[in-house]
């Protein structure tokens, strides 16, 4: 019986595909049975850069037999910390979080405006940065080469161009975020997560101006700042439409 599976591969994977499949989900039909391994093998994916298998969201071996309307992604070992939180149902809750060196905070900024978590701090040495990004599963972003070089750096990534525009682009493209963009759910000050909150309850807060013109407000669970859908909303809004992200 003829079937129909889609794949969906990850990250440098999509380096092995040509063009029409990479990145976005592509379907393959068959006419007999088929491991996920021959499959991948057909596809001249390399095995030892495969970290995990998901076949509707279930973690699948090599040897799985394909079965009509699968839906399969395909990560690479680079990502494999990320993936420790596999919903039990659907798609993989794949958080993709990142610490950045001191000389990158425009770059931190922009991220955490699209809704990314990105530790930066301006005082943090690389020992610490490393140390931080172990325990907290963040990957490294950094023009660093020698802190990248450090043996125990297992997530990082080098940073190629310089501005930060470009930059924030070469990161979505790398990491492959640009469906998992998030605006206003990041505080751009602090990183921490924004929430919105109830006008009445904030009113002390408020300037009378924008007490008047305002209804939704937004505060930072971590530093308290408010935020409010006023002309910073619009601007922010503006300028990601800008980087043609979306
Ligand atoms: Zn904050």
């Amino acid at each position: 019986m003829p079937f129909r599976v889609t794949f969906r591969l990850y990250e440098e994977l999509n380096e092995f595909l040509p063009d029409g499949k990479r990145k976005k989900p592509f379907d393959l039909d068959f006419n007999t049975t088929i491991t996920l391994k021959e499959v991948l093998v057909q596809l001249s994916i390399p095995l030892e850069k495969i970290d995990l298998i998901l076949v509707n969201g279930k973690v699948e071996k090599f040897g799985y037999r394909l079965k009509p309307d699968d839906y399969i992604s395909v990560y690479p070992v680079f990502e494999s910390f990320d993936l420790n939180t596999v919903k039990k149902q659907g798609e993989p809750l794949r958080e993709t979080r990142f610490i950045l060196d001191v000389h990158l905070g425009k770059l931190a900024h922009y991220l955490r405006i699209l809704g990314f978590d990105s530790l930066y701090r301006n005082n943090l040495d690389d020992n610490e940065i490393i140390e931080i990004s172990l325990t907290d599963k963040r990957i490294i972003l950094t023009r660093d080469k020698g802190l990248l070089n450090n043996k125990l750096v297992t997530h990082g990534y080098f940073i190629n161009n310089q501005k930060p525009p470009v930059q924030l682009e070469e990161v979505l493209e790398r990491f492959d975020l640009r469906g998992r963009i998030k605006p206003f759910t990041i505080c751009p000050l602090c990183n921490g997560a924004i929430r919105e909150i109830a006008k009445e309850n904030i009113l002390s807060r408020l300037q009378p101006l924008t007490i008047k013109h305002f209804e939704k407000f937004f505060k930072c669970e971590n530093c308290g700042h408010i935020y409010w859908e006023g002309s910073h909303f619009e601007k922010i809004t503006a300028w990601i439409k800008g980087l043609r992200i979306i």
